[in-house]
């Protein structure tokens, strides 16, 4: 009867075994190498080295083919000290792969040697719990929740657009949301603007938005601002934030987000609703239009009424909200084709969607090749004088 021993020592013999310099010589000269960490979870955490897929040895034959379709693709596997890479590499070999190593004296000896590591953030069981349905998804999984928790988003507005956009973003668990308004809430809201209710009628609405995502998902961090956007708070406010979300209704805002946006190179995701239509796109600085390469000045003021004049439909603005929601997702996850240089028009009346190609102007004022305005300007007085301020 053979012992463990000499298991080992017949395993390791018959499958290929390299040392921690080779591996980092690999790596660094960028061979499109698979490196897997097959130890348990609680010793994962402790640790990795970079760019490993986290498999444990348990579940690795149910896995593989998920991550390496491709049998002749080379992959180094590691333990802590190299035994149950090396029984790993074995079974490997029997589902058909053939160029696969396992790393002599494991993590352990990686790190000893002061090699490269890494510590990834990992969610804890109640997220596991909240987050099953996005973790299920391999273009999601547990690594796009951390980054989605770990990501900021900023709305401006918590209005007819801003409450379904961040009533869903924080369900999806986007860690840190940043909402501005200055508003409180009015009884005529509510016919649309779900994140607030009848016994919020009088209180900010910065203030009703955070109660209603904080019972929704505790895990979420909401940052208020009950103020109004400006160009001497505005770079400053949405510096830190990875994606913004506009769901303002007047002239003067969208300019100024949008050139706030051009000159951080943030992605900003844009929507206007007007009674049974809306639209949605995505302005990228640099990568597609911005609003100003397709708007340059604002229209005159009889082209342009505002909600309080003209009315939205019910609806509506959970729609034209949701698609922006959509898109941030997408953003941040980097997935899909988010909507740059595509306009997305609901008419919800005809219940028809259509879709407009808009370009990049290189003459545009602010992201063009020769822009003529390289700050933030007075937004009032500017669609005061396009005669766009409503
Ligand atoms: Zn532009």
């Amino acid at each position: 009867m053979a012992s463990f021993q000499d298991l080992l020592k017949k395993t390791k013999s018959e499958i290929s075994e390299i040392s921690g310099e080779e591996l980092q010589k690999k790596l660094e000269s960028g061979d499109k190498l698979i490196l897997v960490d097959v130890r348990e979870k609680e010793e994962q955490e402790q640790g990795n080295i970079p760019q490993a897929h986290l498999i444990p040895r348990g579940i690795l034959e149910l896995k593989i083919e998920d991550i390496v379709p491709i049998r002749d693709q080379e992959i180094v596997l590691y333990c802590a000290g190299g035994t149950r890479s090396a029984l790993a590499a074995n079974a490997l070999k029997d589902l058909g792969y053939n160029r696969v190593h396992s790393l002599i004296g494991g993590y352990n000896q990686w790190a000893k040697e002061k090699r490269a590591t890494e510590k990834k953030v990992f969610l804890n069981s109640e997220q596991f719990e909240r987050y099953s349905r996005h973790i299920l998804m391999p273009e999601v999984k547990e690594e796009g929740q951390v980054k989605l928790l770990q990501s900021k988003v900023f709305l401006v507005g918590a209005g007819g657009l801003g409450s379904p956009t961040a009533y869903y973003l924080a369900a999806a668990g986007v860690g840190t949301l940043g909402i501005i308004d200055d508003d409180v809430v009015d009884r005529s809201n509510l016919q649309r603007q779900i994140l607030h209710n009848e016994s919020r009628v009088g209180e900010p609405k910065v203030e009703s938005a955070k109660e209603t995502l904080k019972a929704l998902n505790p895990d979420v961090n909401i940052i208020t601002y009950r103020e109004k956007l400006s160009s001497e708070n505005v770079m400053d406010i949405i510096k830190d934030y990875d994606v913004i979300v506009n769901g303002c209704d007047n002239f003067p805002t969208r300019y100024l987000i949008n050139d706030a946006c051009v000159f951080l190179k943030k992605p900003l995701v844009d929507a206007s609703i007007f009674r049974f239509e809306g639209q949605v796109t995505v302005h990228m600085p640099f990568q597609g239009p911005c609003y100003r390469c397709l708007y340059p000045e604002p229209p005159p003021p009889e082209m342009a009424p505002s909600c309080q004049e003209a009315g939205v439909f019910g609806v509506l603005p959970g729609i034209i909200g949701c698609t922006q929601g959509i898109e941030v997702l997408k953003i941040l996850l980097e997935i899909g084709q988010p909507l740059v240089g595509r306009l997305l028009v609901f008419d919800t009346l005809k219940m028809k969607i259509r879709e407009m190609k808009i370009r990049q102007d290189p003459n545009c004022p602010v992201c063009g090749q020769d822009p003529s305005i390289k700050e933030l300007i007075d937004y009032e007085g500017f669609c005061r004088l396009a005669g766009g301020d409503r």
